[in-house]
């Protein structure tokens, strides 16, 4: 990954600062001690839109950087689905969320915190039964979770709650929780030295994006960032004119497949009936916000 050059990120934070010139009489080695300290305490900081404390140690621009390269080799290794109807229908759902999402983020006062989103939306043929997303809302469906979401509705309640993901900015907390838990300091030094070709920073990046399908090889999102994402993905498919009471049918269906092995991206989820309750206790504020944002009635996409 050429571009984690520590010469990069260290401007990038110098600009941040302003300071250009105390930078230029201290040692390299100086810079780098104050440079890590720092770091740590810039990294962490208070979510605007959540008030709550997190972790974010890595730039946006660095972490969308690593998320696109990372985004390229799954594709390359993957079979896209394009042109079919659920491309299609993916696609479409992808875009109306964002731009519920826009207006959502504008009413509260922050429209510039997503517009350098690369937002794109994959479906790979996979029977898994999956979906993730990427800091930036790189979002990627598995074929196998179609016959779960059934509907444009359904497709909705599984790309909010990504879309939700991105915008909260989880992917972020997730990569630099898996830095300092897996490396350490020297996780970060690793960034700062440049050594982002490291085959072990890129499995990091891979498994902190929840890439990949095995169970043990995902970190992952703390409950709070589930339920997070399942409060505003509801609120933003509402908004984005969806029924919001689809939230909980997929859920029950979810529910239903029981027995079988959970799929790798709900066994470290909160449990069904936890988020079924949750979801159903939240319909009304979600139709509350749609209705401030004209939305009354949900589109029919049956
Ligand atoms: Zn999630």
């Amino acid at each position: 990954m050429k571009h984690l050059s520590s010469k990069y990120l260290f401007l990038e934070f110098m600009s941040n600062t302003g300071s250009r010139k105390i930078g230029a009489i201290l040692s390299i080695k100086k810079l780098y001690i104050i440079f890590i300290v720092a770091f740590i305490l810039l990294g962490c900081g208070t979510n605007p839109l959540t008030g709550q404390r997190t972790m974010a140690f890595i730039p946006n621009s660095q972490l969308f950087a690593m998320s696109a390269e990372a985004h390229r080799d799954f594709i390359n290794e993957n079979t896209v689905v394009t042109g079919t109807p659920e491309a299609e229908m993916l696609s479409r759902v992808g875009w109306r969320l964002v731009e519920a999402t826009q207006k959502w983020m504008a009413a509260q006062g922050r429209p510039n915190d997503i517009a350098d989103f690369p937002w794109s939306f994959t479906l790979i043929q996979d029977n898994t039964i999956n979906a993730w997303v990427m800091p930036g809302g790189k979002i990627v469906f598995y074929t196998g979770i179609l016959p779960l979401t059934q509907n444009e509705d359904g497709i909705a309640v599984v790309m909010g709650h990504e879309i939700a993901h991105a915008v909260l900015n989880h992917g972020q907390q997730r990569m630099s929780a898996s830095l300092l838990q897996q490396f350490g300091l020297a996780g970060l030094s690793i960034f700062m030295e440049g050594a982002g070709s490291s085959p072990e920073l890129t499995a990091v990046t891979m498994t902190a994006f929840g890439v990949g399908s095995t169970l043990l090889g995902t970190l992952p999102f703390s409950r709070r960032n589930e339920d997070e994402a399942d409060h505003l993905g509801l609120i933003l498919m509402a908004i984005a004119g969806y029924n919001p009471y689809e939230a909980v049918s997929f859920w029950e269906r979810m529910n239903a497949l029981g027995g079988s092995s959970p799929p790798q991206w709900l066994s470290t989820h909160p449990s069904h009936p936890h988020r079924i309750n949750n979801l159903r206790q939240s319909i009304p504020e979600a139709k509350r916000v749609a209705a401030e944002f004209g939305v009354h009635q949900p589109r029919s996409s049956h």
